[in-house]
């Protein structure tokens, strides 16, 4: 059987990685017009010939019919529930709004969701499946390059509150993650540059071979090279899974938290900016990740040149590198306030993700605002 599947998988080019975790362990299949396969692809896991899809409306539009023919074809029934995009629907609202309309249409305890969309869809649906009727199963397909690297993978879902961004949601880990690389060719190309800003991320914490990577094949994933775009998921996701497998619940300093690089000021601004549109999520983390490799040479922990090496990557591809690339007037205390919303506090004090050096991360609650004010306001606030 395992060589009739190596076959298969050379015959399409896919490429199946395994997510191992202390109690369950599910498949990510990355490659091409996997779309038109996934009836195919899920039959195997579903314990009922039903389905409900939650797509976002833009994705519906280009990629839902692909998906029901597949379903139909496998003889799989389904529904589908479609929600509007953007963050936004990352609400308290939407949530409900899901859960009545799954409930309205009769979903049972075996009828699993597929989130069909990006990172938001997922983080939703995922959310949903997680507490309708106490959880039913779940099959992530993300088709935004940022939800094919980083969010279908690891089991993170949630929503938004008013208060700040991810606080109300569940560890709640997909069966089957279907990652279709071929989705990526409706993807607006500023949305396909954030996803990768979270692939240069995976490398910045601890796999300096993948941002070297990066800076030597970066073009060609980013102008759609299906070869280049297929190994980037593939190696975000394995550095993903490696992280997770060792701290599923984000209960060690060195595990999960150090996925975060980044996020704790990229948070802010995205705060700061109201989720609009203004500043993208990827974005936000590249700049995140920009400035907290200038603190870090300006604390003495970080040799300049890795920081310029980092700058100088994120600008060639057209990401923020400084806040002053925003082209928003931004106020320091202001950012200094969203942070105190960070989930990432303990007994009070905030967890940072610190550098000694490109792929070299490490925690530290050690940070003092005086620092964080002095590198803000130099950056352009
Ligand atoms: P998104 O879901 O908002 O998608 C971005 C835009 O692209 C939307 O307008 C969407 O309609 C459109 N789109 C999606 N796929 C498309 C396609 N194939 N063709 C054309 N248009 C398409 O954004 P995202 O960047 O995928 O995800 C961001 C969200 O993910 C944030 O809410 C972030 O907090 C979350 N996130 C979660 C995790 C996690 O571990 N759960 C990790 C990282 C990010
Ligand atoms: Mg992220």
């Amino acid at each position: 059987l395992t060589q009739i599947l190596l076959t298969l998988e050379r015959a399409s080019n896919m490429r199946t990685l395994p997510i191992q975790l202390s109690d369950t362990q599910y498949n990510v299949m990355i490659g091409s017009q996997l779309l038109e396969q996934a009836g195919a692809l899920i039959s195997p896991i579903l314990s009922q010939k039903k389905v409900f899809i939650i797509a976002d409306e833009n994705v519906a539009a280009l990629h839902l019919q692909t998906l029901t023919d597949s379903l139909s074809h496998a003889q799989i029934h389904y529904e589908t529930i479609l929600i509007p995009p953007g963050e936004n629907t990352k609400s308290f609202k939407h949530f409900e709004r899901v859960i009545n309309q799954l409930l309205e249409k009769n979903i049972e305890r075996k009828t699993p969701i597929i989130a069909l969309g990006g990172g938001v869809t997922g983080d939703l649906s995922g959310f949903a499946a997680a507490s309708v009727l106490r959880g039913v199963p779940f099959i992530q397909i993300p088709t935004t390059l940022l939800s094919q690297v980083d969010s279908s993978v690891g089991g993170k879902t949630g929503i938004n509150t008013s208060i700040g961004k991810n606080l109300v949601g569940a560890f709640y880990q997909p069966q089957i993650v279907i990652a279709d690389t071929q989705t990526l060719d409706t993807l607006p190309h500023r949305e396909l540059v954030a996803g990768y800003a979270e692939i240069v991320k995976a490398g910045l914490i601890d796999d300096p071979e993948l941002f070297q990577w990066c800076e030597e094949n970066g073009q060609k994933i980013l102008s759609k090279d299906h070869q280049y775009i297929d190994e980037a998921v593939e190696r975000a996701c394995a550095f993903k899974a490696r992280i997770i497998k060792n701290d599923e619940f984000e209960q060690s300093s060195k595990g999960r938290n150090l996925l975060n690089l980044g996020h704790s000021l990229g948070h802010t601004l995205e705060a700061e900016l109201e989720y609009d549109g203004r500043i993208l999520h990827g974005e936000a983390v590249a700049l995140g990740c920009c400035l907290i490799f200038k603190l870090c040479t300006r604390l003495g922990l970080c040799p300049s040149e890795d920081t310029s090496r980092v700058l100088k990557h994120f600008k060639s591809v057209g990401l923020p590198t400084s806040i002053k690339d925003l082209n928003s007037p931004m106020k320091a205390t202001n950012l200094l306030r969203h942070l105190q919303h960070d989930k990432k506090v303990k007994d009070g004090k905030l967890l940072f993700i610190l550098v000694n050096g490109i792929g070299k991360t490490f925690t530290s609650q050690e940070v003092n605002e005086k620092d964080l004010y002095k590198l803000l306001i130099e950056d352009g606030c």
